[in-house]
């Protein structure tokens, strides 16, 4: 198989309170688009990013959810495969940071039982554009203490919003999958060109 054809696909489920910024992050890395209206995400779906990192070419299929649907459960086909579970709150609102290690069990007990040592975790703490700051009610601090205390969860603090450190963020959270043992290789034809494939449709190769 030719070797520049090989894309790894790292699935990545994205969990986390109703409300907390988990489908603005995404729309905001994935379109660079930020939208202030509130629209509750229905069912489970997914986006994708195609990335570089180092020589590997890589595909982060993004799964996105609505919070509320914690209780009814996901389905399988949600869990199955993960290769890494982000876990978003709101530095904002207390609640949010206390529900993620429901999140985070949520995740263990329905991801393959074999899987539940080496599947990574990412933590983000989204909104700390919010009123300028002065409303935070979890400090960078404990957020980080909390991860540590879990096995060295990565942290990330980010603005949907502002996009800040949005980019960082994902890009922490493929480095992670990628560490996991999970990634598989897909080989999608026709991507990317080669030169002589380029030159022969007469286009550039950008
Ligand atoms: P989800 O339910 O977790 O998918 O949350 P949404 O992405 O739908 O966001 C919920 C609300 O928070 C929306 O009104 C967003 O515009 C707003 N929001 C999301 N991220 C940010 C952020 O970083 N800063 C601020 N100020 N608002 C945000
Ligand atoms: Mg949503």
């Amino acid at each position: 198989m030719d070797v520049s054809r090989r894309r790894t696909l790292l699935k990545v489920i994205v969990l986390g309170d109703s409300g907390v910024g988990k489908t603005s992050l995404m729309n905001q890395y994935v379109y660079k688009k930020f939208n202030q209206q509130y629209k509750a995400t229905i069912g489970a779906d997914f986006i994708t990013k195609e990335l570089r990192i180092d020589d590997k070419m890589v595909t982060l299929q993004l799964w996105d959810t609505a919070g509320q649907e914690r209780f009814q459960g996901l389905g399988s086909a949600f869990y199955r495969g993960a290769d890494c579970c982000v876990l978003v709150y709101d530095v904002n609102i207390l609640k949010t940071f206390e529900s993620l290690n429901n999140w985070r069990e949520e995740f263990l007990k329905q991801a393959d039982p074999d899987d539940t040592n080496t599947l990574p975790f990412v933590v983000i703490g989204n909104k700390i554009d919010k009123d300028g700051g002065k409303k935070r009610m979890v400090s960078e601090r404990r957020a980080r203490e909390w991860c540590a205390s879990k096995g060295n969860i990565p942290y990330f603090e980010t603005s949907a919003k502002e996009d800040y450190n949005v980019d960082d963020a994902f890009l922490g959270v493929a480095n992670t999958a990628l560490a996991g043992e999970h990634p598989q290789d897909i080989y999608v034809p026709g991507f990317p060109e080669t030169a002589s494939e380029v030159e022969q449709r007469g286009g550039c190769a950008c």
